[in-house]
């Protein structure tokens, strides 16, 4: 019978996040795939715990996902935990999933901490509906593409960011999604732990020597890019309005119906102006 596969998260600063089912899986697991041993060892010790480690991090995933695999098969129970916080997210742990399941074995996510969802349930933006993007790219126009793909999301936004690029990144949001109010959670769970709150511009000026592992949040943008198109659409002339919805392939009565909808007026209106033409 194969082994079972173990998604373990571990804190994400302070030791005391640790669950007590990820410290029983760690000590009952055969071998514990880590994405820095040596890291990893430290957060063991700390809790007196004794097992073979292997490393698994982004680069070798493949490989080490294939042969992780082969030990899941002849039976034994693997734990995989990365760094800090949750495994797969911004963390290696995809490629072994997908593999295992191809495998037909068993995963079991063992919860715990992640530091994008305690920064944004601590806020006091919207948590109803967000995106999680994570790490922009360190080039700069792909990291600018990303910012516009994303500009009017109407949903709130997340990101990673490494200490060193942080001012950077938020130079690149305030170029690309304009003076949006943002939360930085700075040090979550750790002594220094705090939430900065303001506009982007504002936000810059404070940053100066700022130090510490960061999540930001950002406001979802007011306006939707359909409001933004309707808004186009609606500067159009009622022919052009017309031709819009006539090269998507709807039919006369559908347009009528629609260009009224956009400009919140009768139908009958819409018909008529174009009976008379
Ligand atoms: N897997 C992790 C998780 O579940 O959150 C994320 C790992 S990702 C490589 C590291 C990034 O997570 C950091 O650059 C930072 O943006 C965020 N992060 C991790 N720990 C944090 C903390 N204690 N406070 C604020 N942000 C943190």
């Amino acid at each position: 019978m194969s082994g079972k596969l173990y998604l373990v998260a571990t804190p994400i600063g302070n030791l005391e996040d640790i669950t007590l089912r990820a410290l029983k899986v760690l000590k009952e697991v055969d071998l514990i795939a880590a994405e820095d041993t040596r890291h990893t060892l430290g957060l063991l010790n700390h809790f007196e715990i004794s097992k073979p480690l292997i490393s698994y991090y982004k680069q070798n995933e493949k490989v080490k996902s294939e042969i992780l695999i082969e030990k899941l098969n002849a039976g034994q129970n693997i734990a995989v935990v990365s760094d800090a916080g949750t495994p797969g997210i911004s963390d290696p742990g995809e490629e072994i999933v997908k593999v295992a399941i191809e495998n037909n074995i068993e995963i079991v996510p063992i919860p715990g901490a992640c530091a994008f969802v305690n920064a944004l349930i601590a806020s006091g933006m919207s948590s109803k509906e967000f995106e999680f993007i994570g790490f922009l790219s360190a080039n700069k126009k792909e990291r600018k593409d990303k910012l516009e793909e994303v500009k009017f999301e109407t949903k709130t936004l997340i990101f990673y960011e490494a200490p060193h690029k942080l001012k950077t990144t938020l130079e690149s949001m305030l170029e690309v999604l304009g003076d949006r109010k943002i939360v930085l959670a700075r040090e979550l769970t750790k002594i220094h732990e705090e939430f900065i709150r303001g506009n982007i511009s504002t936000i810059l000026e404070q940053i100066v020597d700022i130090k510490g592992e960061f999540v930001i949040i950002v406001e979802g943008n007011s306006i939707s890019k359909k409001d933004v198109e309707l808004d186009n659409l609606n500067e159009k002339s009622l022919e052009d309005h017309y031709k819009f919805y006539e090269n998507q392939g709807f039919d006369k009565k559908e347009i009528i119906k629609k260009i009224a909808k956009d400009r919140n007026t009768n139908k009958n209106e819409i018909y008529q102006y174009f009976l008379n033409k």
